[in-house]
């Protein structure tokens, strides 16, 4: 909410004025039906639009502040007619103005109150024009509303809103200042560095220093998690960070966040630091079948007027003791998911909607990659808002490329339409209609089954823009009526038109055709395809004072830098392996190929070259494939050749029960071979140290897929980076393999063997994608 990185040192508080307002000034309930639309463009636009209609010396952007005792609050007003001494403040919204809830409107009432204060104090002015503009995208109308204020009312009314923030605000500042004061003192949590860890946790604190990203590969077994958001901790407290971002792939990074803390608190039990976990909100949401407004779920209404409780119970769970009462109490908490909803429940609030209000208050926030990067991400957005210098941690950073695509991509299928325009109301089958005949123009025109266009179906959009707002619209008129799937194609429909906005040479469009349940019917997918997200991730990258990635498999760097758009500032550091070349034998079966069409020929010496490893030395390994179905083939020759050996295969759409089951039989005393398929469950993040895993056998380079849409992406990354192979094949695939094999080594005591099972292994522009601490042997055919 409010920082003190500008102003650090002075003992002030900057706050901006939105966030001010949103502080003092909201009440009532939770109510986001106005704010998925208008999409950010059409907000660019429409404020545009309206400013370009005022004469010619209307001013814009006013860049307006004031103080109150050690509050600094300040923001950019909308506009200002000098002339008429009318200031502006500009709202874009879709829909029925009527249906804005009123407790919005007196939010935006606040803001340009305490604007026009400023600018009376900035200007000498005695009285003002205040105006609300709302601009309405549909018509293009504005709807102006006016209120006259003299400038001791305006100030008043500032110290009254200021006054009430004030008290937090102090507390905030002691907050920070004895956080970062004790973080400054502290030292690295373990008695001694572990091999590699000094290095990592170095280069984290350099790149904070000099306020650039950094690209970290640092292998398992060296304290990553610890060795990375401990630096970034200290490193914030010196250089002035206000929040700490560490985001993961998974839940199971979010927990090894949350244990690290737990480690760094050990070492300093009085060390305020505040912890939050975000959850997704399919899983924080406690009514999934309301939807998010005070008419439809019991814990939107009347949020605001509960949240000031809840927000002061949450803070509490996290003080620390006080200095004289050792042992620390067990209330000293991180604001975990379990303990996030415990919270939100007493105080009959939304856990989702708790928890991005708590992102404000908190000093490390951990979450998945997209609460950063996603379209609408909302920690970018207070990022944003509240002017904040954060440091973001990413962990398995080998994983942002594809998550970063899909986070950029939206596909529509034409079957859900076809099911949607049978149960939606009257008033909405005209728009669908006109949508699904579109669509079914697309069809006719495209023979072949996939086809990928250089621009978008510029009548499909339309439609699909009108069916959206008449969506929304009936939406607004009908709060009480939830129909997940309308509420589905709405999102969709608005993603992609999201995504129409900024199409360009990082995408793909492309239309895929399939037979539907009748034979009459043919279904489609459209699909706005994002295979470079660097346009969308650098000013990410950029709004933030360091972003560190770090993953065991960062390598080659231009891929990386090139698909996420590093900024050309970005460090990196490779972290020398605590792992010597005796620990594994690496041996390439040079003597098998894996290929499409030498797979059934393969079955059979793959099968001899794992029996006589395990006779060689019995034990747990791990056996991966490039799909299912060879998986199945090569486990069941396997099994036939060598019916003593225990086998255990991976199956398709394991839960989380299951997959910890088959993670289970892999024992101490165990032995046996696992079956998986790469790039799987299992490939990566299965952690099975010493004896629980002594080998791996790797049978496929993991090259994706040729098939029509790869051969586009390759195409595409020929054109922009010359590097179209690599960069759709064969990088994303070693990394898989690198990953698989690294399941093998994980402790400096452990030892292990795995074979690389293709030809193509023994080609040195692959070797040299491999760790360099391997030595690699060619295992002679038997
Ligand atoms: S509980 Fe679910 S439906 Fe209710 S406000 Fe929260 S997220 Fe929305």
């Amino acid at each position: 909410m409010g920082g003190m990185s500008a102003l650090a040192g002075q003992g002030a508080y900057t706050v901006a004025v939105r966030a001010l307002c949103e502080f003092t000034a909201k009440t009532g309930d939770l109510d986001l039906r106005f704010t998925p639309s208008p999409t950010a463009q059409e907000g660019i636009a429409g404020h545009a639009l309206v400013t370009s209609r005022r004469d010619e010396d209307y001013e814009t952007e006013i860049p307006l502040s004031g103080d109150f005792g050690p509050l600094h609050v300040r923001g950019r007003a909308d506009g200002y007619d000098r002339r008429a001494n009318r200031l502006e403040e500009i709202k874009t919204y879709r829909g029925d103005l009527k249906k804005m809830p009123d407790n919005q409107r007196q939010l935006h009432w606040a803001q340009v109150k305490i604007y026009g204060h400023l600018l009376c104090e900035s200007q000498g002015l005695g009285q003002v024009h205040l105006a609300l503009v709302y601009f309405d995208i549909g018509s293009q109308k504005e709807t102006v509303m006016h209120e006259e204020h003299t400038a001791p009312a305006l100030r008043a009314y500032f110290e009254q809103q200021c006054g009430r923030f004030l008290q937090w605000a102090q507390k905030e500042m002691a907050h920070r200042e004895a956080r970062d004061t004790q973080l400054k003192a502290m030292r690295f949590p373990h008695a001694d560095f572990r091999p590699g860890q000094r290095q990592l946790a170095e280069a984290m604190y350099k790149a904070s220093n000099r306020g650039v990203c950094l690209l970290a590969q640092a292998p398992t077994g060296i304290g990553k998690t610890v060795g990375s958001l401990f630096p970034m901790l200290k490193a914030s407290a010196e250089h002035g960070v206000d929040k700490v971002f560490f985001l993961a792939a998974k839940t199971s990074g979010r927990q090894m966040a949350l244990d690290a803390v737990d480690i760094i608190r050990e070492g300093a039990p009085l060390l305020p630091l505040r912890t939050l976990e975000l959850a997704a909100k399919s899983t924080a949401c406690v009514n999934p079948d309301k939807a998010c407004h005070g008419e439809s779920c019991p814990l939107a209404k009347g949020f605001y007027d509960r949240l000031p409780a809840a927000r002061q119970s949450a803070l509490d769970l996290m003080l620390p003791p006080a200095a004289d009462s050792a042992p620390a109490p067990a209330s000293f908490l991180a604001l975990d998911r379990e303990t996030l909803r415990a919270v939100a429940l007493a105080h009959d609030v939304c856990p989702y909607y708790l928890g991005s209000e708590m992102a404000r208050w908190c000093d490390i926030v951990i979450g998945d990659y997209n609460y950063y990067f996603d379209i609408s991400a909302m920690l970018h957005s207070l990022t944003q808002l509240n002017d904040w210098k954060v440091n973001v941690l990413v962990d398995e950073a080998h994983n942002m490329v594809s998550r970063a695509r899909k986070m950029y991509s939206a596909e529509m299928e034409h079957a859900s339409l076809r099911m949607l325009r049978k149960t939606v109301p009257e008033e909405l089958k005209k728009p669908l209609d006109r949508v699904h005949r579109q669509w079914n123009q697309l069809e006719k025109d495209q023979s072949s089954e996939y086809q990928c266009y250089a621009t978008l179906p510029e009548k499909f959009m339309g439609a699909l823009q009108t069916a959206a707002t008449a969506i929304s619209d009936y939406m607004a008129d009908h709060p009480s009526h939830v129909d997940a799937d309308l509420q589905n194609f709405y999102f969709e429909a608005l993603m992609f038109a999201r995504l129409a906005e900024s199409f360009g040479d990082h995408a793909l469009f492309d239309i895929e055709k399939s037979e539907g349940a009748r034979a009459s019917h043919s279904n489609s997918v459209l699909c706005i395809r994002n295979i470079v997200p660097a346009p969308f991730l650098k000013p990410r990258f950029e709004s933030t004072h360091t972003t560190a990635l770090f993953s065991a498999t960062l390598s080659p760097w231009n891929y990386f830098g090139d698909m996420l758009g590093m900024p050309d500032t970005t460090a990196w550091v490779d972290v020398e392996s605590p792992f010597v070349a005796e620990q594994l034998a690496v041996r390439v079966a040079g003597h098998i190929s894996t290929r499409y069409q030498h797979r059934q020929q393969s079955l059979r010496p793959i099968a001899a070259l794992m029996g006589q490893q395990y006779q060689r030395q019995r034990g747990n390994y791990l056996a991966f494939f490039s799909s299912f179905d060879y998986m199945e083939k090569a486990a069941n020759q396997f099994a036939e050749a060598y019916p003593d050996v225990p086998v255990w295969r991976q199956s398709r759409r394991m839960d989380e029960a299951e997959r910890a089951q088959f993670l289970a039989r892999f024992t101490l005393e165990s032995e046996g071979i696992g079956f998986a398929v790469l790039g799987g469950s299992f490939g990566e993040g299965v952690d099975l140290p010493g004896a629980r895993l002594i080998g791996a056998f790797v049978a496929t380079l993991g090259l994706p897929q040729i098939n029509p849409v790869n051969e586009q992406i390759r195409q595409r990354m020929e054109a922009i980076f010359g590097a179209g192979y690599d960069y759709t094949y064969t990088y994303p695939g070693l990394q898989k393999v690198v990953q698989a094999a690294g399941r093998v080594i994980r402790t400096q005591s452990d030892r292990g063997t795995v074979y690389l099972i293709d030809d193509r292994f023994g080609r040195p522009e692959i070797q040299q994608l491999m760790p360099a601490w391997w030595r690699i042997e060619s295992a002679s055919p038997t």
